[in-house]
């Protein structure tokens, strides 16, 4: 066959393959093109998921006759001058959406501008241009689309369900509102029940109107400058973390991206706090010289590429470690209401909680703290000896400690929970998981100024291990070193460990090592020890920490909570699971029908 210049219907369809690939970026099109007009309410309609209808109407500056024209045609846009892309600061300029648009679909563009006295319209069916005719409007452009893809037998194939295509549709609308606060959002159309996000220009209750209230109070925000890079936006607690990743939203520039630096950089800012499998909910705004970034690497604009990734990596997860060191203590509001969710009877949902009628105080036994103290518990099966599994002191609380977050300490249950007080909560505190964080930040502090300090055994500990597990230990040997625990080969299948972590005290050092051996052995090579020292150092402060089934003295229990609140990041153990409970004495009140 020789070579022909295409007809440009098919060069549209062509170009329309990169744009718009389903419902959904056709509403992104839409959607920033009424932004870029100067919007300010923009009512989005879908129906049959996008296929049978979009319709994105919005009052920005509309176009008149040429304009609207042009419009419609393939790299006519009015958004670049002369000097090209390296200072783009409207969302569209590739001049395609549109023309594209057009070329797979029935298009209907209808505009009126400030000034004109009527409203007028073109309509494209599958390239095709209609001539421009009158058309009754308010200011502003309405964008109708109809019969997505009916041309397109190969694009129709790679559809979703109606539900899912409508699914994608609302998550582009919600990136969309989230970046633009001071716009009016109508979602709307038989593919949902209605949202409507009214703007009152500020950031944190759009986000609060898209992601919900639950997140905005399950966040910090965010405010670092470096590198040239503005950080803002709210992240969310560690233990909010989600199954999937609907709940990250990232912004540069205004411009919902989905950018690798940026997806690595919350991963590792994270890292200490959320298993592997879990996404911490982010809503992250980045505002950067529009230079240092190239937004014209992807036909839907959704990917870019930063000058400095280096920088913006390190601006982001330094933003989000202070935001959460500052957080302090605290954990997600959500794992209060779990736990009270767990004592309504099933299938109450919402109804209140069954009242317990006339039982006589005192009928829990053993679980009532002013009896529990003088018996066995039903915890004695666990060990079935000596220590009573609760244990309560009473003493009056002193009014200057109401203030204390996580309260004062007033008996430990199950030698493993702790039970405080506060104002007007009650804490429970699970002591391990609490006490693995807080060995766990000691140890990364004390790494952060040099080697950690180490105590010598006065008798080396010789363990046996494996020839293969000594050949490993011997490897890492220097890492481990810099954590304070000295090990050396004793013979073919022995170590002898001389020197231990001074923080871990009296530990349980055969376990230590060994648990450090099989993590050696899992990991082998996988990655470079350096980059393992956290899980190193997690293994290590499992072994240093309270185990469950330790008696606590009060004042032990005290010092454990005090320090708790000063330690960044001590609302979750490092697995993400929570370190504590917070109960509301309403909260408490309401589980025994006493609600006003
Ligand atoms: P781009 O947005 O990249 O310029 P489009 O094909 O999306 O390309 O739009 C082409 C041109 O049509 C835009 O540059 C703009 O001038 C005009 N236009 C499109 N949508 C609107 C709208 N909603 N309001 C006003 N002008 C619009
Ligand atoms: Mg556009």
């Amino acid at each position: 066959m020789s070579i022909r210049q295409l007809p440009e219907d098919l060069i549209n369809r062509i170009a329309a393959g990169e744009v718009v690939e389903r419902p959904a970026s056709v509403v992104k099109e839409l959607v920033e093109n009424a932004i870029d007009a100067g919007a300010t309410r923009i009512v989005v309609t879908t129906a049959g998921g996008g296929r049978s209808l979009i319709r994105v109407e919005d009052d920005g500056a509309g176009m008149d006759r040429d304009d609207l024209v042009l419009s419609v045609e393939r790299h006519a846009t009015s958004k670049l001058g002369d000097d090209g892309l390296d200072n783009i600061r409207t969302l569209g300029f590739r001049g395609e959406a549109l023309a594209s648009i057009g070329a797979v679909a029935h298009l209907t563009v209808a505009a009126r501008t400030e000034n004109a006295a009527s409203g007028l319209r073109i309509e494209v069916d599958r390239s095709r241009k209609s001539q421009v005719l009158p058309q009754a409007m308010n200011r502003g452009t309405i964008v109708t689309v109809r019969e997505l893809f009916a041309g397109v037998p190969a694009r129709l194939k790679f559809l979703k369900s109606d539900r899912a295509e409508a699914a994608a549709v609302a998550d582009v609308v919600k990136r969309l509102a989230m970046a633009n606060p001071q716009v009016h959002f109508v979602l709307d159309g038989s593919d949902r029940s209605p949202s409507n996000w009214p703007a009152d220009g500020e950031l944190r209750a759009r986000v609060m109107q898209v992601m919900g209230a639950d997140f905005a109070e399950n966040a910090v925000p965010l405010a670092t400058t470096r590198h040239g890079v503005v950080v803002t936006g709210l992240a969310g607690l560690p233990t909010y973390s989600r199954a999937n990743s609907l709940s990250q939203f990232y912004f540069v520039n205004g411009r919902s991206v989905r950018d690798k630096v940026l997806l690595g950089a919350v991963r590792v800012a994270y890292a200490d706090f959320v298993f592997r499998d879990r996404f911490p909910a982010i809503a992250l705004f980045l505002s950067i010289d529009p230079a240092a970034v190239d937004v014209n690497v992807h036909p839907a604009k959704a990917e870019l590429r930063f000058r400095d990734s280096g920088g913006v990596r390190g601006a982001v997860i330094r933003a989000i470690l202070d935001a959460l060191g500052e957080a302090g203590y605290r954990a997600s509001s959500t794992v209060a209401e779990d736990v009270l969710g767990a004592f309504r009877a099933p299938g109450t949902e919402s109804a209140p909680i069954p009242v317990l009628g006339a039982a006589p105080s005192g009928a829990f036994g053993a679980t009532s703290p002013a009896t529990a103290g003088q018996g066995r518990s039903q915890t004695a099966s666990f060990d079935g000896l000596a220590e009573p599994s609760a244990r309560y002191e009473a003493f009056e609380l002193p009014p200057e400690e109401d203030s204390y977050p996580l309260g004062t300490a007033r008996a430990q249950m199950f030698e493993n929970f702790i039970v405080a007080q506060n104002g007007d909560a009650l804490v429970l505190v699970d002591q391990h998981a609490a006490h693995e964080r807080l060995v766990y930040e000691r140890f990364k502090a004390e790494l952060a100024g040099g080697p950690v300090a180490s105590q010598m055994q006065l008798i080396p500990v010789v363990i046996e291990f494996p020839e293969e597990d000594c050949e490993r230990l011997e490897d890492a040997a220097p890492t481990l070193a810099r954590l304070g625990l000295y090990l050396e080969r004793f013979g073919p299948r022995a170590i002898a460990v001389r020197e231990t972590p001074a923080l871990l005290g009296q530990s349980d050092i055969d376990g230590l090592v060994k648990d450090i051996a099989d993590g050696l052995a899992e990991w082998d090579n996988s990655e470079a020890l350096g980059d393992r020292l956290d899980s190193i150092i997690a293994r290590m402060a499992c072994h240093g920490s309270v185990r469950s089934g330790r008696v606590l003295r009060v004042d032990e229990m005290n010092a454990l909570l005090r320090e708790m609140e000063r330690t960044p990041h001590s609302g979750q153990c490092i697995h993400g699971r929570p370190t504590y409970v917070e109960l509301k004495k309403a909260d408490l009140e309401r589980m025994f029908g006493r609600t006003r």
